[in-house]
């Protein structure tokens, strides 16, 4: 399955954050991408294909029409 990842979007992952959470926000999407971890606030850097690797499902999509 070939998971579309936006910017903005919130994903979880197959494997949460140390803190406890496992909510990223997509704040950068490019040939690295940044994900935020919405329990602590912590940025993460990571590639583009490890990332598509690791999202276990998106859990909101960022959308035009509903803001
Ligand atoms: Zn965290």
């Amino acid at each position: 399955m070939d998971i579309e990842i936006k910017l903005g979007s919130i994903l979880e992952l197959k494997k949460g954050h140390p803190c406890g959470a496992n909510r990223w926000e997509i704040i950068r999407f490019g040939t690295d991408c940044k994900i935020k971890c919405l329990g602590c606030g912590r940025i993460v850097l990571i590639d583009r294909p490890t990332l598509k690797k690791r999202v276990k499902k998106i859990l909101e999509e960022k959308s035009e029409e509903h803001s």
